[in-house]
């Protein structure tokens, strides 16, 4: 298994180990799988093409890495304003979304699982306030994919860095703010000794799905038993993952908050609206790229539209108590 994640990186990493030792337990030794992190036998942003082409039998990562193959790739990680981890997981196993995957991955000889999400982000850290739309207007963030296509038109500037430069960037102002992941991995990347304010909610990754791939043939191939171990031992890593991250980021916001006396602010609703606005300009632009991106936009927005009516009756009202 070749993966886009730095080796043993917190819960995505972990959780690919987790995922060969039980499919080492639940094939009682037939299978074993080896895990090798970003570098360690190919750059991370090659594991695509590394399973598509038999080189790696399987891979771990997010599909939204995958936009240069298909844009429709994104839908199934997360887009701007999209859904949360337990929505997303209702479009994927039981709303049709898994069958558009396979379509679009087959073209390239792979199948994909869901493995993980890294449930809803932080907005990020910034060295100025945000309380404005205009606000953006200069300002000079990471935040990589369709997040980067809204801020640039709120005026912004998309900066790209990989995960190493961040730090260095926002501590010598090549950057004014950055988006990670959350709580737990923001504290892990130490963003908040340099700097001010932390902004909630991630609008541009509200739940991130995580990936196991694996080269089409070569699953085919396997006897029976052993496609529904790997495919069931997927879904027990996609609980896991989420599970791990809403219980670390609410540890680790407790300490960003208490600890570290870290400014955690909410953007204004009215700024959110705007950001909502650039992205549904934004999607139904995308949506015309190629009749497949529009057949798996047109899926996701109305699974998307629909499960917002039902939540607004269930999850809103709970959580708003
Ligand atoms: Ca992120």
């Amino acid at each position: 298994m070749v993966t886009t994640w730095p080796p043993n990186f917190p819960v995505l990493g972990e959780g690919c180990q987790k995922f060969a030792d039980w499919v080492h337990q639940m094939s009682a030794g037939q299978m074993s799988i080896k895990v090798y992190g970003a570098g360690e036998l190919i750059p991370g942003l090659e594991v695509f093409d590394a399973v598509s082409s038999g080189a790696a039998e399987m891979g771990n990562g997010a599909s939204y890495y995958w936009a240069g193959k298909s844009p429709a790739a994104q839908f199934f990680t997360a887009v701007p304003f999209g859904m949360n981890a337990q929505q997303m997981n209702a479009w994927i196993y039981c709303g049709g979304g898994l069958e558009l995957w396979k379509e679009l991955y087959q073209k390239f000889g792979l199948i994909s699982f869901p493995a993980g999400n890294t449930t809803m982000q932080m907005a990020g850290w910034f060295n100025k306030e945000i309380n404005d739309i205009s606000d953006f207007k200069g300002l000079k963030m990471r935040i990589p994919g369709l997040g980067g296509k809204v801020l640039t038109k709120a005026g912004g500037t998309a900066v790209l860095s990989s995960g190493s430069e961040i730090y260095t960037n926002l501590e010598r102002g090549v950057i004014d703010a950055t988006e990670w992941i959350g709580p737990y991995h923001d504290y892990v990347m130490g963003f908040h000794k340099i700097a001010r304010y932390y902004y909630s909610p991630g609008w541009h990754e509200p739940g991130s799905v995580l990936e196991n791939m694996f080269n089409l043939k070569a699953f085919n191939e396997l006897p029976e038993h052993l496609k529904v171990i790997l495919e069931t031992a997927s879904a027990r890593m996609n609980v896991w993952v989420i599970s791990e991250f809403e219980a670390k980021n609410n540890l680790y916001l407790q300490k960003l908050v208490n600890e570290e006396k870290i400014d955690v602010r909410k953007f204004k609703p009215e700024i959110l609206e705007q950001l909502k606005k650039y992205t549904q300009e934004i999607l139904a632009e995308l949506a015309e790229a190629d009749p497949f991106t529009k057949k798996v936009y047109e899926s996701f927005s109305a699974f998307a539209k629909d499960i917002r009516n039902w939540a607004s009756y269930s999850e809103k009202l709970y959580h708003d108590l």
